[in-house]
């Protein structure tokens, strides 16, 4: 017996039909003798047009200014997990299993009180456990908690993924099934490069990178949460028959296994190639060469929520004059642009340039931390192809390169071959 969380995303509750395949695949595992918790997300698109009706209130309404009521915003948003978590208790309930929903703040998923962004601080998982202890499922609403005001509070867009590792780490699970649209984790994205291979399993550290350079398949959050309280978390397709063979296997299902390093036995030295697009440059030439003038870029940025990734900085010449380069959402160049310029001075900058357009393409692997030469290659390959390498940063476990919006593809195709992921 083990005791699962499961979790159900926005197309696999897309409608009806969908909520009862769902429901079997509930079955499956309660018939199997494990102890199961499931949490589900809104119908997809659903929550799209929850937060479109609020952005459009204020204006109907004749309001002079957009703004809107954040706690608001959450009261409305998270009603679409509170549709999925009813009707997938109904469909349980229709094929003989105790189930029962629950809304984020029955269990409660306590937050802090940062609404439409907020972070989960606890949960108890005693009434679930016990709940589980008497055969009963508890369908939870993920995305959802309640704020210290006592308020409904949402953990940000994507955030059941986030819901349910969480609630796996306070129920102590033995697994966190993320049933989606895909069937695992690829060595890149398929719909680029054909060849992409699902991965069987995938360090936590490098799901981290992935997920924070361009991959979707789960929310950054959740893979961080994932990573502290060592939750092993299978990225599985919830498309697939229920009762096909192998579904229901205990140690194996199918799928992608998120896990501690030390339960990959064979390390390949290159995992995967993410990439993310519009991505804008944004350079200050001539800038002074002295202690602060990082502090006096970067403060005013991120005080304006901007959020900055690569940042390059030559060492000057004469100890006089620098350059810096980094990039930014294509979105916020104009915003960024604006913030240097009202601080040209106390920055003491010459001029600024900027390009919007860009991709970063990333190399991802742990093995990198003890293997030469990894970049080189990447280096060789892109050159082959003639693409133009614009910025480079690195980390122990990633490499991230910046070019031109056009070679995107290619250049994600071109890493893939040349670390052989199409073969392995
Ligand atoms: N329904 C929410 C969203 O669309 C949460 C989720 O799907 O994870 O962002
Ligand atoms: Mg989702």
């Amino acid at each position: 017996m083990a005791r699962i969380v499961m979790k159900f995303g926005g197309t696999s509750v897309a409608n009806l039909e969908r909520i009862h395949n769902v429901a079997r695949h509930v079955k499956r595992e309660v018939d199997a003798g494990h102890e199961v918790a499931v949490v589900v997300s809104a119908m997809s698109g659903k929550t799209n047009e929850l937060v479109d009706w609020v952005q459009t209130m204020p204006k109907v309404a004749g309001a002079a200014s957009p703004f809107y009521d954040a706690r608001e915003y959450d009261a409305i948003v998270a009603s679409g997990e509170q549709v999925t978590s009813g009707l997938l208790a109904i469909a349980l309930q229709s094929l003989g299993i105790n189930a029962r929903s629950w809304q984020g703040w029955q269990i409660a998923i306590n937050t802090d009180n940062a609404h439409g962004a907020a972070r989960i601080q606890d949960i108890d998982g005693s009434d679930i456990i016990r709940r589980m202890g008497e055969g009963q499922v508890a369908v939870v609403a993920g995305f959802q908690g309640i704020g210290p005001d006592n308020r409904i509070a949402t953990l940000g867009r994507g955030g059941s993924d986030t819901s349910a590792v969480a609630i796996a780490a306070a129920v102590k699970a033995d697994r966190c099934d993320i049933y989606t649209d895909v069937d695992g984790v690829y060595t890149t994205d398929p719909r680029i490069e054909p060849k992409a291979r699902r991965l069987k399993k995938v360090a936590f550290e490098e799901m981290l990178e992935m997920a924070s350079l361009g991959a979707k398949v789960l929310q950054v959050r959740s893979v961080e949460l994932a990573m502290v309280h060592k939750v092993r978390t299978f990225v599985r397709s919830s498309f697939e028959d229920p009762d096909a063979p192998g579904m229901g296997d205990v140690l194996n299902p199918p799928g992608t296994l998120i896990c501690d390093e030390e339960e990959i036995v064979e390390q390949e030295v290159v995992t995967g190639i993410a990439y993310a697009k519009d991505e804008a440059q944004i350079s200050l030439r001539r800038l002074a060469d002295r202690p602060g003038v990082s502090a006096a870029i970067f403060g005013p940025l991120s005080e304006s929520h901007i959020n900055v990734d690569m940042i390059v900085q030559n060492i000057s010449e004469d100890g006089s004059k620098t350059d810096m380069t980094f990039t930014v959402p294509s979105g916020d160049v104009d915003k960024a642009l604006q913030v240097l310029s009202d601080n040209q001075e106390k920055i003491g900058f010459d001029v600024v340039q900027s390009e919007k357009g860009l991709v970063k393409v990333s190399v991802i692997g742990i093995g990198m931390r003890s293997h030469a030469g990894v970049a080189a290659t990447a280096f060789r390959a892109l050159a082959d192809k003639g693409i133009n390498i614009k910025a480079i940063t690195t980390s122990e476990i990633k490499i991230s390169i910046l070019i031109d919006g056009p070679y995107a593809e290619l250049a994600v195709r071109t890493l893939h071959s040349c670390y052989g992921l199409d073969k392995a």
